[in-house]
């Protein structure tokens, strides 16, 4: 079992980075549930002395998932906010960050609340808009935070425009793939130097798992992420690790999945005379919908609806019965919920009004069921509309 160079991409989700353990010829990599490594001898061992700092179940993790994503390599921790920390470390105090306005809320407050205290500097842009990336960049910006498309209103940043403006610049750029998932976009093609995943999302896909992961393509990235895994010490566990590599080995059929569960929603949705609007890159009628057809394969999970006021949304959201009302994303099973007093609840009323999170919008993070199903679960609550 011996990957070519030319394998392809479900072929690599299935074997990249796992090996027969050499132990046993066990074909699954074992959950290495240890502490330590025992030494033949002194200063005589097998390249594992201590599980902080090299463990073999999250070592064919972070294999596969740089292969997944076509970087240099990977390197996985406790959650994907752990995961965001450890590549702002790349930044130095006085260095200034241009932003997606509207990325994942658990982003901003670490930007905000954490970060801001060691003299690190942010600007939020609309990064639909390439030309204002370009404009918030200064002499000290070092790096460009991307996530496309954003939650929950699904906006679409060009990837290989942003990359171009950011690289004349020198500015590294690190996108937060969380949401497409690396089947849906592969940033590293369009010219990002950094990937980010919460793996708890796509990536695992079935709900039982919290961690993230950080694909570097720099190799003066890769040393400094393989010191600041070690130092901080925010590694993933054996058992997390575990679960994602299962997961991955499933992700282009659960995406194929996902997108042709969300794509028949958002038509059936768009065309229901109570729905006052449907956000879905899918769609004809979504703004960027020739961008997303150059840079995505296929459309994503996710979809966000409005229907006229908080009341409707709240009579949909207590109406659905399959659907389960909850937070997170990704995975096998369809979620529905309320940005505005769950996701975004954080976010101030007037900065919500701004980015589009109204308080009529429903978030579904459409699932593998029989896709029937779901429409008559829609169609159901609707009725009590
Ligand atoms: C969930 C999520 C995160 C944070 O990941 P955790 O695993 O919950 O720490 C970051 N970015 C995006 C887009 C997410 O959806």
């Amino acid at each position: 079992m011996k990957l070519r160079e030319t394998a392809r991409f479900s072929t690599i989700c299935i074997h990249a980075g796992q090996v027969p353990d050499p132990s046993t010829g066990a074909i699954i990599t074992p959950i290495y549930q240890t502490s330590t490594y025992v030494q033949e001898a002194l200063g005589q061992h097998k390249g594992y002395e201590y599980a902080r700092t090299q463990n073999p179940t999250r070592a064919a993790l972070e294999a596969n998932i740089a292969a997944i994503e076509g970087g240099k390599a990977a390197f996985a921790f406790a959650s994907g906010m752990a995961a965001e920390g450890a590549v702002m470390t790349l930044l130095q105090s006085g260095d200034h960050v241009v932003v997606t306005d509207n990325t994942y809320g658990g982003t901003y407050r670490l930007f905000e609340r954490v970060l801001r205290r060691y003299q690190l500097d942010f600007t939020y842009v609309d990064s639909s808009k390439t030309g204002d990336i370009a404009s918030a960049i200064r002499p000290e910006t070092k790096l460009l935070f991307l996530e496309t498309p954003t939650n929950p209103t699904l906006r679409l940043t060009d990837l290989a425009a942003a990359c171009e403006v950011a690289h004349r610049r020198n500015v590294v750029v690190a996108v937060d793939n969380t949401f497409a998932s690396p089947y849906v976009q592969r940033p590293i093609d369009f010219g990002a130097d950094l990937v980010i995943h919460s793996t708890t999302k796509f990536l695992n896909g079935h709900s039982d798992s919290v961690g993230g992961v950080v694909v570097a393509t720099r190799d003066d990235h890769i040393e400094w992420l393989r010191f600041i895994q070690n130092a901080e010490g925010a590694i993933i566990g054996p058992m997390d690790a575990w679960l994602v590599l299962r997961g991955t080995k499933t992700l282009p059929i659960r995406m194929e999945r996902h997108n042709a569960n969300a794509m028949a929603l958002a038509e059936f949705l768009a065309s229901h005379p109570k729905v006052a609007q449907v956000h879905y890159p899918g769609l004809a009628a979504h703004p960027q919908h020739a961008l997303a057809k150059k840079q995505m394969r296929g459309f994503g999970g996710l979809i966000s609806f409005a229907l006229g006021s908080l009341e409707r949304a709240r009579t949909l959201l207590n109406n659905v019965r399959l659907m389960a009302l909850a937070e997170s994303l990704g995975g096998v099973e369809t979620l529905i919920s309320h940005p505005a007093t769950m996701t975004h609840a954080s976010v101030p009323p007037e900065r919500r009004q701004q980015i589009g999170i109204t308080d009529d919008l429903v978030r579904v993070s459409v699932g593998i069921e029989d896709v029937d199903d779901l429409k008559e679960d829609l169609a159901n609550a609707l009725s009590a509309v």
